[in-house]
């Protein structure tokens, strides 16, 4: 086979893949949502330099706005979780947070600049429509009071199907949301019994239903692999079932067994009920094959969507963007977190806030900022941001662009990373050339093992990352 050259050409879809070789590279690493990754954040960064890179991404009014709103409540655990969760049957507990979020947006006014405008927001969790509508309303005049949007501005909420009625998912829609993420994770109702998430389609198709009727034009699915009782075969019919519903995008995450963070995990070592590494690899294939079957596009890390999306639209003109949202369109946008734990980011920062919320809201009690911790980047981090961040949206480099764009010459400035490859591509996960390289079908689906050879800070120790698979 001729290899594809890094410098034109789109790269490959993910193709079959050989076992050992995916054992060989099954590693924990990070999912590159962010660069440095969280890890990196420290508590020793002064909230004084923070709220300095906050003044400085103002200065320029033209640099669009990524709003994120973490709504952490849920009224019961999925065992496999690992978000940041608050389980609670008090639904008065919505609007006391909100309270608290609408100090936090007060606090945060001072620091904007008016001009700026939204040009994409999202609702994630926890469940936001843990939120009954009359809250999401206030929410809603909240945030437009405070902020201007774009006139295409990407606004998107994730779903819980079980706990929604169509007002949940009208109030939404008032707010602007035009974009929606179902959770599913599995249609077998064996595996739902034992995650402790009982769902039946019916219950997602109405969701979707609903969705679509209220006008929200990209609707997207969310499903796991690696869950108890799975086996290829019934994540076939899982995935069946859900195509159904026509999704314009598919999530399919790889469920990641972590816990040392979550111990509620643990409830399956107890069982013996997880899949092998084998069979999650043959679920993997079985999704990778079924959905560019139904004519979707493989963007990345987990992630499929219509060949006509503006995710495979902006994949194939090379402006694919990657944040803690996922994958997006909007390039240089600042994302402003509110709400516990929520990640923000500006050119040269990240600060994310405290993680637990009684902690969060005597922060907000005290009038300040409920900063945990946070990071200024470096030159050198920011130049690597951008090579990471390459590598993981276009799945090639072409160092002649790459050069251009970072004002470095970058087969002098990563000669050694370049050289670190040698063994990925005799593996066979990428090819190169003297103007490039790019990743094969089978590196596909391990990329951010290319990823990880440009991360400065793997070499200064073992964090504890999820695996690939
Ligand atoms: S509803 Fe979503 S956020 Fe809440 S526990 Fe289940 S998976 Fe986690």
């Amino acid at each position: 086979m001729i290899a594809p050259s890094p410098t034109t050409g789109m790269p490959p879809a993910p193709a079959e893949f050989d076992l050992e070789l995916v054992r060989k590279y099954n590693v924990p690493g990070p999912r590159y949502t962010s660069y440095p990754t969280a890890p990196q954040f420290t508590e020793a960064t002064p909230p004084a330099a923070l709220t300095d890179a906050i003044r400085r991404d103002n200065q320029d009014a033209r640099r669009p706005l990524s709003l994120y709103f973490h709504l952490p409540f849920c009224e019961t655990l999925c065992w496999f979780c690992g978000c940041t969760t608050v389980i609670t049957l008090k639904r008065d507990a919505a609007s006391v947070y909100l309270d608290y979020l609408e100090k936090e947006l007060a606090l945060i006014q001072p620091f904007l600049n008016p001009s700026r405008r939204v040009a994409q927001m999202h609702f994630g969790g926890g469940t936001p429509t843990f939120l009954p509508p009359p809250v999401i309303r206030r929410l809603g005049a909240a945030i437009h009071s405070r902020f201007k949007f774009a006139d295409d501005s990407e606004n998107s909420v994730e779903v819980d199907p079980r706990r929604i009625t169509r007002d949940h998912v009208r109030a939404f829609r008032e707010l602007g949301c035009n974009r929606a993420s179902l959770g599913v994770q599995d249609t077998n109702p064996a595996v739902q019994l034992a995650v402790h998430r009982i769902q039946p389609m019916d219950v997602t198709g109405q969701a979707f239903e609903w969705m679509r009727a209220e006008g929200y034009h990209s609707i997207s699915i969310d499903l796991i692999y690696g869950l108890p009782h799975q086996t290829a075969e019934s994540f076939a019919r899982t995935i069946d079932e859900v195509l159904t519903l026509q999704p314009d995008r598919l999530a399919v995450f790889s469920y990641a067994h972590v816990p040392w963070i979550k111990p509620s995990q643990r409830i399956f070592e107890k069982q013996a009920n997880l899949p092998s590494t084998e069979e999650k690899l043959k679920m993997l294939a079985t999704a990778v094959r079924k959905l560019t079957e139904a004519g979707m596009v493989y963007i990345g890390m987990d992630h499929f969507a219509r060949a006509d999306d503006e995710l495979a639209i902006a994949q194939r003109e090379g402006t694919l963007q990657r944040n803690f949202q996922g994958y997006s369109t909007h390039a240089g946008a600042s994302i402003y977190g509110f709400g516990m734990s929520s990640i923000s980011q500006t050119e040269d920062s990240y600060r994310q806030n405290l993680k637990e919320l009684p902690a969060y809201y005597t922060g907000l009690d005290a009038g300040r900022l409920p900063l945990e911790r946070g990071l200024i980047l470096s030159d050198e981090d920011r130049l690597r941001r951008q090579v990471i961040m390459r590598i993981m949206c276009d799945r090639r480099v072409n160092y002649a662009n790459l050069s251009q764009r970072l004002g470095v010459d970058f087969r002098d400035k990563f000669a050694r990373e370049i050289e670190s490859l040698t063994d990925l591509e005799a593996d066979g996960l990428l090819h190169r050339d003297d103007g490039g390289f790019m990743v094969t079908g089978v590196g596909a689906l391990l990329i951010r093992i290319i990823a990880m050879r440009f991360d400065a800070y793997l070499e200064k120790g073992p964090r504890r990352f999820s695996r690939t698979v």
